[in-house]
């Protein structure tokens, strides 16, 4: 039907771009996931930890272009919190098309002889079990199964997958090679019902988790011995996640790609 041109613009658009949930979307990997995905004509959920005004802050930057956006403060290791997540989201968005399970967490430079239960459990708590949580609860939104229309999965893994991180947090990267081995697992058991799920696997990243690892100038130091003689840009990691999202990666699904300049 025509639109009457007598009546006003709507402040809002209508409510039928696809929904993507973004974890620990304040900021990093994140945050430039959710700029690139806003301006590519998805409305977007994120979910964060602490820093909420800044994810509130994205919001108000998405909300500027037009998109729908709502802020999810969630700590990923705690199902509880995952679930009620997923129903604030339920109840703002009524829909999920899209999860990128990027929240995660380094912590500071050991060997596994140093490291205590406490940090071991928390390691697989956030960066294992959360996406494990999350993705179960997209899947019962996407499948059929449970009246969903399909939808895709980006789990964020890291190159210590495979390189497997001594010295400084072989903790870390057992937990994301088990991500690597959920994606491709996943991936196979909801190929049939419209989901696809892959994996992205950045290199040295320039975000502030290394300071959170105790190495603030991580970048700085290594850049020199990256084979690209430079970290990566976190959007230079959103274009390859945004792109696995979307409907050019149609036929793609249970991949794990490397946005590791070559390294
Ligand atoms: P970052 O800058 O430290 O940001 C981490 C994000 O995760 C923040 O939004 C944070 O929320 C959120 N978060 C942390 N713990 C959480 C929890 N328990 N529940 C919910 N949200 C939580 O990290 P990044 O460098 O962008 O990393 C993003 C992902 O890429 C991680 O999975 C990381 O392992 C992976 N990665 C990064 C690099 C790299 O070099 N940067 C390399 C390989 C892989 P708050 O802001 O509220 O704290």
């Amino acid at each position: 039907m025509p639109l009457d041109p007598m009546l006003p613009p709507t402040a809002e658009p209508p409510p039928t771009a696809p929904v993507l949930l973004v974890t620990g979307g304040s900021r990093g990997i994140g945050a430039a996931t959710v700029r690139l995905a806003a301006r590519q004509g998805w409305d977007v959920a994120l979910n964060c930890r602490h820093r909420i005004d800044e994810a509130e802050a994205l919001a108000l930057e998405l909300r500027a272009l037009g998109r729908r956006a709502l802020v999810l403060p969630a700590d990923v290791a705690d199902e509880a919190q995952v679930l009620a997540m997923f129903a604030a989201l339920d109840a703002g968005f009524g829909r999920l098309d899209g999860l990128v399970n990027n929240a995660g967490v380094v912590d500071m430079g050991a060997r596994l002889d140093e490291m205590d239960g406490a940090r071991l459990r928390r390691m697989v708590e956030v960066n294992l079990l959360g996406s494990l949580y999350c993705a179960r609860e997209a899947v019962r939104r996407m499948s059929p199964r449970h009246g969903g229309a399909g939808g895709a999965i980006v789990n964020v893994s890291s190159t210590a997958a495979r390189l497997g991180a001594a010295g400084t947090y072989v903790d870390y990267a057992a937990t994301k090679a088990a991500i690597d081995t959920f994606s491709i697992g996943l991936a196979r058991e909801v190929a049939a019902e419209g989901i696809r799920v892959n994996a992205v696997r950045p290199g040295i990243i320039d975000t502030e988790i290394h300071a959170s690892g105790g190495q603030p100038d991580r970048v700085a130091q290594v850049a020199a011995s990256l084979p690209m003689r430079r970290a990566g840009r976190a959007e230079e990691v959103a274009e390859a996640i945004v792109w696995l999202l979307g409907p050019a990666a149609s036929y793609t699904s249970g991949a794990i790609l490397d946005v590791s300049g070559a390294r």
